[in-house]
């Protein structure tokens, strides 16, 4: 028997109801969350990921903004741009686009947001505040996405080991961060390229974790029957089937896996569209937290 589609369209819509109906309550209060992204250089990626997080934004009741600058922009520049965001109160939510051009330093840029409106949750303070299991800092998109995902497809992850395939910092280590805390309540494994026999430890897993950037990565005879997999992978291959002669696919042989697992998110309409879903949530806490005097 196939896996069970896990839907993160239909997820992710739920999400956003939620949050559009948050932003309609803070309105009647005279609060307008305000996110404000800023895209540096023509990354032609980014440019479609900025532009689905304006219109998103907006569409649940945001103030959505994006300021675009030159590929040439210095880090000071970037730096100014950021500052002057912090210190206006129409803006409850920031979010530098990644990858930045080399002459600027990622870091410095994430570290200067204030973590107050770092509704990436890339921001150390916030990374810590999910490590230690705080609840009013900001969680990164994607893992997050990936864990209301689980709840809302009726996966229990207490006392289930999930193997997390892929360490970086905006997917891999968070994805552990959260579902190792009490509450979720899982044993954790995290792979990455290093890790000798990656299948011996995929086949112990109750949840596979797909997060590579490498199609195929994940095959059904690496999985124990019944497992549930979270394709995170978003990757485009050549295709001269289809019309722009590339499709989009994840990490994971959904061919192979499909008959071996239970349950399991597609590419596309998985893990993508929660992403945006759980920036808007972030963005509407932001606002809420401000409102309440509260800050992250
Ligand atoms: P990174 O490239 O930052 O990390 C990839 C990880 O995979 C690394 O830890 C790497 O190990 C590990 N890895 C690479 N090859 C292997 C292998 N053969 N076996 C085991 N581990 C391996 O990627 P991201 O975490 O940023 O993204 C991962 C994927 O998720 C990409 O396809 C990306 O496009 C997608 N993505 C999707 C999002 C969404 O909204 N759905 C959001 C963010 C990302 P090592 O550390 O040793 O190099």
């Amino acid at each position: 028997m196939p896996a069970e589609l896990i839907d993160g369209v239909a997820v992710s819509k739920k999400v956003r109801e939620d949050v559009s109906a948050r932003c309609a309550a803070l309105a009647a209060k005279g609060v307008v969350p305000g996110l404000t992204v800023v895209l540096v250089g023509e990354d032609p990626a980014s440019a479609v990921y900025v532009r689905n997080k304006e219109k998103g934004s907006r569409e649940a009741g945001m103030n959505g903004a994006t300021i675009r600058m030159p590929a040439t922009t210095s880090e000071t520049e970037l730096l100014a741009v950021v500052d002057r965001l912090n210190a206006d109160d129409a803006v409850h939510g920031i979010l530098v686009q990644m990858p930045l051009p080399k002459q600027i330093n990622a870091q410095k840029v994430i570290r200067r947001i204030d973590p107050a409106k770092d509704v990436d949750g890339f921001h150390p303070v916030n990374v810590g505040k999910v490590l230690i299991g705080e609840t009013d800092g900001f969680a990164p998109c994607t893992p997050a996405g990936v864990q209301v995902l689980l709840k809302e497809a009726g996966v229990d992850t207490a006392g289930k080991h999930v193997v997390i395939v892929g360490r970086s910092n905006i997917v891999g280590k968070p994805m552990a961060s959260l579902l190792v805390q009490p509450g979720a309540d899982a044993t954790v494994t995290i792979c990455h390229s290093r890790t000798p026999d990656l299948a011996w430890h995929t086949r112990r897993a109750d949840i596979v974790v797909a997060a590579v950037g490498r199609p195929g990565t994940i095959t059904g005879d690496m999985l124990k029957p019944g497992a549930v997999v979270m394709d995170v992978g978003i990757n485009r291959i050549k295709d001269p089937t289809t019309k722009s002669g590339t499709r989009l696919v994840g990490d994971v042989d959904f061919a192979s896996v499909s008959p071996v697992a239970s349950k399991v998110t597609p590419v596309p309409g998985g893990v993508g569209p929660m992403t945006i879903a759980m920036l808007l949530l972030n963005t509407v806490r932001a606002a809420e937290q401000r409102a309440a005097g509260q800050g992250a």
